[in-house]
């Protein structure tokens, strides 16, 4: 495969190497491909603790037959300490908060700052301990977001993101090729490793991906599902609230202008109006508005053209509806439009969570 980095010569200038791996399809494909070094090689999984349960169970059978490393990481203390993961962090619910001030209620911290702690300093600590120095690690150019492990955390060590130029369609071929076993959760189509099972927050990962993960956790482990729930909910209540507290006095000032954001925002910038009228677009996007509950039924994360308030189709990237956005209806007007994650809760459970924060 052209794209890789020549490995022979990898192992060749280093004794030891460690393989971060997730049992996601991109750690499988790294572990596939260093099969032949395996001698030289140590496999570390870093188990917050908090793991699906199939997934601890597929990750040790897939690593048989190399050196394995499990690594423990207390997810339990350190949210109980830092707080739950989150995307929007109120300060008053942070650790930073004025400390004279009442504890909060729920207390939240950066996802960013839960995963490093939980999932890469424990393995950064492994690796140093192991005296490797040679990491690789499955990271893709186009994973996007999240985090990239490309500085060397040692002078003496060297990274190879084994594959950095790899598309999705690469690793599902190589995959279909070698017959590698995938998780279950990739036969219902989420392609993810999922991490842990109680992670309130996207943790890197798409809204899309998010809801999905959500919906197979409501199928497969439904009592698992049940106390995630209200760990969404106990961050949503935080950051709601925060919010409510901040801007409520000030709604009048800035609704006028979120609104108008959120109208420019909606206009395709592949496709300026052309032949139509703000108020062409303006009635697509009510369109939109008029079909928004069904479409987050059963499109959560796809992409929409509305053309003459009309649903043309659903897509899986914003390209595809460009692209026959722009084949049907050239320069438009049209509404090109992602949908977003549906909210989480019923006015039913927020007020069970409230009679609980409250208790
Ligand atoms: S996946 Fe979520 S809970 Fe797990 S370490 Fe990352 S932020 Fe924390």
């Amino acid at each position: 495969m052209s794209k890789l980095p020549d490995l022979s010569s990898l192992f060749a200038r280093h004794k030891k190497a460690v393989l971060w791996f997730s049992g996601g399809k991109d750690s499988l494909v790294c572990l596939d491909l260093c099969r032949e070094f395996r001698d030289q090689l140590d496999v570390c999984w870093v188990n917050t603790g908090a793991a699906f349960p199939h997934m601890a169970e597929f990750i040790r059978k897939a690593t048989e037959g190399f050196n394995f490393v499990e690594i423990e990481s207390d997810q339990a203390a350190w949210i109980e300490q830092q707080g739950l993961p989150s995307d929007m962090i109120p300060v008053a619910n942070s650790i930073w908060r004025d400390v004279s001030a009442s504890e909060p209620k729920i207390l939240l911290q950066p996802w960013t700052a839960c995963c490093a702690k939980l999932r890469f300093q424990p393995g950064l600590d492994y690796l140093a301990r192991s005296g490797a120095t040679f990491l690789i690690h499955g990271q893709r150019r186009s994973d996007g977001g999240g985090f990239t492990v490309d500085s060397k955390p040692d002078a003496k060590v060297e990274i190879c993101k084994l594959l950095w130029e790899w598309s999705e369609h690469d690793v599902m071929d190589y995959i279909g090729q070698h017959g590698i076993e995938l998780p279950e959760q990739y036969a219902e189509g989420l392609v993810d490793s999922l991490d842990c099972w109680n992670c309130p927050t996207r943790a890197g990962d798409s809204a899309a991906k998010m809801a999905a993960r959500f919906a197979y956790t409501a199928r497969r482990y439904p009592d698992l599902y049940e106390e995630l729930k209200l760990l969404m909910g106990k961050v949503f209540l935080a950051t709601e609230a925060a919010f409510k507290e901040v801007k409520a006095d000030t709604t009048h000032v800035w609704r006028g202008a979120a609104e108008k954001f959120e109208r420019d925002r909606a206009v395709p910038k592949c496709a300026p109006e052309r032949g139509g009228s703000t108020s062409d677009l303006e009635r697509n996007i009510q369109a939109y508005g008029a079909m928004e509950a069904d479409l987050f039924k059963h499109h959560t994360g796809q992409w929409v053209v509305i053309h003459d308030r009309k649903l043309v189709d659903t897509f899986g990237t914003l390209d595809d509806a460009a692209a026959e956005a722009l084949r049907r209806f050239g320069r438009g007007p049209y509404l090109i439009r992602q949908v977003t994650i549906a909210p989480l809760f019923t006015t039913a459970d927020v007020n069970a969570l409230q009679i609980g924060a409250k208790t």
